[in-house]
This record gives structure tokens, C-alpha cells and sequence, in this order.
């Protein structure tokens, strides 16, 4: 007996020491050895020749069923997990949503029960829809619940904080171990623009990407790593979009701030411009999309590591949702699908010579886990580790077509693309959880069945 339940071998294997080319070994839901030439007598082997195997990714930023405007988003847990895991994602940080009076926790408690539909693991931030001394009050509760991060907004009428009141959030985060996440768009600034552009009847969908000019980026990030530097403690800025707010934030670090930083991979991939007022309203998310020279910008710094965290900011709607209010950018509900197409499009970054398969594992997987307290069960694969990991071949193309993706959105923004390399199969703890069929599909396997993580204070470690 080998004592182990599955041995993948023959692949390159993205380690914590780098990619190397060892067997994996996995015993009860777990890694169990990372070596090579493990024995494997009687042990069932899956045999990975020429393929690449990467940690499953942790999508640390998605909205599963959220209503925005009224208009709830075409995923919910069931579809919005079922999309990830076909996807090669094991794991996506999901966001509770307080109603109109509801307590902090009573927020939290009413979202992890929702964990019962998941296809795969699914850990929570807690939004704070609202900040008062009683909400602050709840912080060490939520994360005695298991919820180690939270999230504040700049932008957005009725949820926006100022930066004094960030600060006061942080520190009482930070008292806790919790880290803190923000939206970093002024809203001063987006409100300037939006009444410019109304003012001259531009409300049609495809001025909305001016009426959040990367200045509003720039200006909050600016103010996040104002209060970081002050207090000494690290910030979260979630979906970084800009040159210009990738620079504020480089300043800001060297001025003393400790801010992490995720991007998208619609702010590396896709852009606006001449080509995109057909349809304008489909890509209607926030931050917007911007030029392909911020793009390239941002994939450099999540090349090198200035960009710590790939996410994709999951929230679709369908194009009816969209069409509906397309005369008023005002009223188009943001949000893009994503879920299932971040990993193919990074990995085909990595394979044409964007980044190294070691940053694409640490972006995706590897960073969000250690940043965001779920690393001692996810992230990497590494002996003890929950054995979620995804074989990729790199000598297979990858057709982005809606009708081969499982959301529930009836688009892609990447329709019509052609990837290099190809998701072969998805394994969530030791369980093959989907595989690419022969068509070319990648469908899930066995019902896979995923669970509530409990994070730990991310601070604490
Ligand atoms: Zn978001």
C-alpha cells in the first residue's frame, strides 16, 4: 500500500519552492506528499504528462445573487460556484450584503447558510453597508464567526465612508486581526464628471466609462495610503483598474503605506475605446474598463508582483438587464462575468510571456489565501494543504464561447477569443470536481460539493 488515495505524476507542479517537476500524492482530502518519485503501489495514478498543475485558484472577489439597483445579478451561489469550479476556481471570497437595519453578524450569519448551495468552497468578507459605533462593535464577533475581512467603499451614495472614518474602521479592524478592503473610487470626482456629462445629454452607455475618469482612482488610493501610513496598517484595495491609480499606490508605498492591491482580469484584457460603443452597456462595471495602456501597465505590475492579487470582481447580468436602461449609464447595473474565464485568460498571458507560472499561482491562488486568512487550508500545494489543484495543458487552445461557460449570463466579453492551453481538470479536496470532455467543454464531474471556510484573522499571523 502507498497510503495514498490518488498520485498525480508527470506534470509541472507549481510548488511553493516553484514550479518542479514532482508527483503529488493525496490521502484523505489532503496533499499528502509533494516529491519525487513518490511510490505509488496500488494507489490509482493520474497521469499529468506535458500538463502544468496549479494550486485551485481562490477567486478572493466575487457577488453571488447581489441586487444592485433592484436588480439582482444572474448568479447566485449555486450558479456563480457551479461557473468557478469549471473554471479551475476551488475557492471564491463572496461578500455579505447588510439589509436596511440589520446588524453585522446578523449579516454574516444569514450568508453563511446560503454555503449549502456551493459547487465550491466559499469563504465571506462582510460588507459594511453601514458604518456605526454599533456596527464597529460587532467587529470581533464576525471574526469569532470566521470572517476575517471587511469591506468599505469610497464611491457609492449611502455606502461611502470618508477617510477619517476608514481610518477609524482599520484601527478597530486591526484590533481584531481583521484586514480592511476598499473601494477605492472618489466620489467627488465621479459626481463631477457625471453631472459634466448629463449636462450635455450624454447618457447613453458608452459615456459611461468617462464619468469615472482614473483620476477618481488615483485621488481615493491616494487617501488609502494616507490613512495605512498613519495608522501603520495594511489596506486592501480591491480591483485596481488604472496606470494612474497603480502609481498613486506605488507612491504611497514608498511614502510608508502598506497597501495590498488586486486587479481584474477585465482591467488587464479587455479595454474601451473606438471599439466599443456597440453594446457599451454590457461592459458596464466599476471601475470601468479603461485604455489598452493601462492594461499592459497592470499586467507588468502583477508580472512582478507590484499587484499582488488576480480576482475578477464576478457580478453578471444578462444583456436584457443591461439593454434595459442602455440611454442611461446612470441606471445600467454593474457588473461583468468572470469567473470561469479568469484562469484561462491568465494562463494564457503566462503561456505567451506575460508572467511566470509562479505568479500566476501566487496571483490566483497562493496571495489571496495568505492575505486574506484562509492559508492554512488553500492557496498553495504544499503537504497539509485542502488538495485543490487544477491540471492545465498547455498544448490545447481554449475557445471562449458563452454557450461552453455555466453562468447564467447570456454573454461573455471575451466571446470569440482563442486561448492558449486549456483546463483538463479540476480537482476540490482530493475529488475530481470537473473535466474538459471530448467536445472540448470543460463540465463538472460527480456533484461536487463545496463548504464555508472559516478564514482566520488575516493579521494575526
Ligand atoms: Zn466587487
Amino acid at each position: 500500500m502507498s497510503g495514498f488515495d490518488l498520485v498525480v505524476r508527470g506534470g509541472l507542479v507549481a510548488t511553493p519552492d516553484g514550479m518542479r517537476a514532482v508527483d503529488v500524492g493525496i490521502l484523505d482530502g489532503r496533499f499528502a506528499a509533494v516529491r519525487e518519485r513518490l511510490d505509488v503501489a496500488g494507489a490509482p495514478v493520474l497521469d499529468v504528462s506535458g500538463c502544468h498543475v496549479l494550486p485551485g485558484a481562490v477567486d478572493a472577489h466575487v457577488h453571488l445573487g447581489l441586487v444592485i439597483g433592484g436588480e439582482p445579478s444572474r448568479d447566485d451561489v449555486a450558479h456563480g460556484t457551479l461557473s468557478a469550479i469549471c473554471g479551475g476556481v476551488t475557492t471564491v471570497g463572496d461578500f455579505t450584503v447588510q439589509a436596511p437595519g440589520e446588524g453585522l453578524l446578523a449579516s454574516v450569519r444569514r450568508r453563511v447558510v446560503a454555503a449549502v448551495d456551493a459547487r465550491c468552497d466559499w469563504f465571506l468578507h462582510a460588507n459594511l453597508t453601514t458604518v456605526t459605533p454599533d456596527t464597529l462593535a460587532e467587529i470581533g464577533d464576525v471574526v469569532a464567526a470566521g470572517v476575517g475581512s471587511l469591506k468599505t467603499f469610497l464611491a457609492y451614495p449611502g455606502m461611502r465612508i470618508d477617510a477619517d472614518l476608514l481610518g477609524q474602521v482599520v484601527a478597530r479592524a486591526a484590533e481584531h486581526g481583521a484586514l480592511v478592503m476598499v473601494h477605492a473610487e472618489d466620489q467627488a470626482v465621479v459626481d463631477r464628471a457625471t453631472s459634466h456629462l448629463v449636462g450635455r445629454g450624454d447618457t447613453a452607455a458608452r459615456y459611461f466609462f468617462a464619468s469615472r475618469p482614473d483620476a477618481a482612482e488615483a485621488v481615493a488610493v491616494e487617501a488609502v495610503g494616507a490613512v495605512s501610513a498613519r495608522l501603520g496598517l495594511p489596506i486592501y484595495v480591491v480591483h485596481l483598474s488604472s496606470a494612474a491609480g497603480l502609481a498613486a499606490a506605488v507612491r504611497a508605498r514608498a511614502a510608508g503605506a502598506r497597501l495590498y492591491l488586486e486587479t481584474c482580469p477585465q482591467y488587464l484584457f479587455l479595454a474601451c475605446g473606438p471599439a466599443t460603443p456597440l453594446h457599451a452597456e454590457r461592459l458596464v462595471c466599476a471601475p470601468p474598463l479603461r485604455s489598452p495602456e493601462d492594461g499592459e501597465a497592470l499586467v507588468r505590475a502583477l508580472s512582478d508582483g507590484t499587484v499582488e492579487v488576480l480576482a475578477t470582481d464576478h457580478c453578471p447580468f444578462t444583456t436584457a438587464q443591461k439593454e434595459a436602461h442602455a440611454e442611461d449609464f446612470r441606471k445600467v447595473p454593474g457588473g461583468l462575468p468572470g469567473v470561469e474565464t479568469m484562469l484561462p485568460l491568465v494562463y494564457d498571458a503566462a503561456l505567451s510571456g506575460g508572467l511566470s507560472l509562479e505568479r500566476l499561482a501566487a496571483a490566483t491562488a497562493g496571495e489571496p489565501a495568505r492575505l486574506l486568512g484562509i492559508a492554512h487550508r488553500k492557496g498553495a500545494i504544499r503537504v497539509g494543504l485542502d488538495a485543490d489543484f487544477v491540471v492545465l495543458d498547455p498544448a490545447v487552445m481554449t475557445p471562449i464561447s458563452v454557450s461552453r461557460l455555466h453562468s447564467r449570463a447570456d454573454y461573455t466579453p471575451y466571446q470569440g477569443r482563442r486561448l492558449r492551453g486549456a483546463v483538463r481538470e479540476v480537482f476540490l479536496r482530493g475529488e475530481l470536481a470537473a473535466r474538459r470532455s471530448a467536445a472540448g467543454c470543460v463540465e463538472p464531474m460527480g456533484d461536487p460539493r463545496g463548504g464555508f471556510v472559516r478564514a482566520k484573522p488575516p493579521l494575526c499571523h
